[in-house]
C-alpha cells in the first residue's frame, strides 16, 4: 500500500516553455540584468564599471558553486551569492529583505516560463482524495520562494502536505539526507520508506530515492539535456504522462 508520494518539480509536475539549454541560461542573464537595474535605481551601484564588476563576480561565484554542487550536492542559495558579492564589493548594510527581493527578481524570468503540465492539477486533485495518502514536493532549486510561489500561483499548493527545496535544506538531490528529511517531515518512519514513491524525471531523483530505500517512478522527459547522467538501473517503473500515476497506486 502506498502511503506517500514525493514529486519532483521541474519536468515532472511543471514544464519549461519551449525548453532549450540556451533559453534556460538566457533567463539567468535577463534575471541578473533586472536585479542590477534595481541596484542602479537605488543608487547602490552607481558607475557602469561597478555594475560590471558586480555582474562578473556574481557569475564567477555561480559557476564555481554550480561545479562544486555537482560534486558535493551542497546547495548554494542565490541569496547567499548576492550577499557574498556585496561583501566582495565592500557594500555594507544590505538587509535580508533586499537580498530576498533581488533573488526573486533574479529568478523571475525563469518563473514566468515554468507551467504545470495539462494533467498536473487533475492528477493531484485525484490523489488528494485518497484517504491517508500524503503528497510532498521536493525540488532542487536555489530559491525556496520561487518554487513555493509557482505552486501557489497555479493553485496547487493545497494538494501538498509540504514543499521542500534544496535551498531550504542545504543539500541537493541525489544526496540521501534530503530524502530522509522529506520522509521525516511527512511524518513517516524508516520502515515506511518502502511504501513511499519518489516520482521524478532524472538521475538525481531516481538514484537518490533508490539509495534512500524509497520506491521509484521515472517520468520520461521528452527533452534531453546535453551531458545528462544515465540511470544505472534495470526495469524501472516509467510513465509518460503524470496522470498514469493514478493507475499505479
Ligand atoms: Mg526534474
Amino acid at each position: 500500500m502506498i502511503r506517500g508520494i514525493i514529486f519532483d518539480f521541474g519536468f515532472t509536475l511543471f514544464y519549461f516553455n519551449d525548453v532549450s539549454l540556451e533559453k534556460y541560461l538566457n533567463c539567468y542573464k535577463i534575471g541578473l540584468k533586472k536585479a542590477v537595474e534595481v541596484l542602479n535605481g537605488m543608487g547602490i551601484l552607481k558607475q557602469t564599471s561597478e555594475t560590471q564588476k558586480f555582474m562578473n563576480k556574481f557569475n564567477t561565484l555561480r559557476t564555481r558553486y554550480f561545479r562544486d554542487s555537482m560534486k558535493t550536492n551542497e546547495e548554494y542559495p542565490t541569496s547567499l551569492i548576492f550577499k557574498q558579492v556585496f561583501e566582495y564589493m565592500n557594500i555594507e548594510e544590505i538587509d535580508e529583505i533586499l537580498l530576498d527581493e533581488l533573488t526573486t527578481i533574479y529568478h523571475s524570468c525563469e518563473a514566468e516560463e515554468w507551467v504545470p503540465f495539462q494533467k498536473t492539477a487533475t492528477t493531484l486533485k485525484e490523489l488528494s482524495k485518497i484517504p491517508d495518502l500524503k503528497l510532498a514536493l521536493l525540488s532542487n532549486h536555489p530559491h525556496h520562494d520561487t518554487i513555493k510561489n509557482l505552486v501557489q500561483k497555479h493553485k496547487l499548493l493545497q494538494y501538498f502536505d509540504m514543499v521542500i527545496t534544496s535551498a531550504l535544506f542545504g543539500k541537493r538531490k541525489p544526496h540521501i539526507e534530503i530524502f530522509n528529511y522529506t520522509v521525516e517531515k511527512m511524518g513517516f518512519k524508516e520502515q515506511d520508506k518502502k511504501n513511499i514513491i519518489m516520482c521524478g524525471d532524472e538521475y538525481a531523483d531516481i538514484m537518490g530515492a533508490h539509495r534512500a530505500g524509497l520506491q521509484i517512478l521515472l517520468f520520461e522527459r521528452k527533452y534531453k539535456f546535453p551531458y545528462e547522467k544515465e540511470i544505472p538501473l534495470q526495469n524501472i517503473n516509467k510513465i509518460q504522462e503524470i496522470s498514469e500515476i493514478l493507475n499505479i497506486i
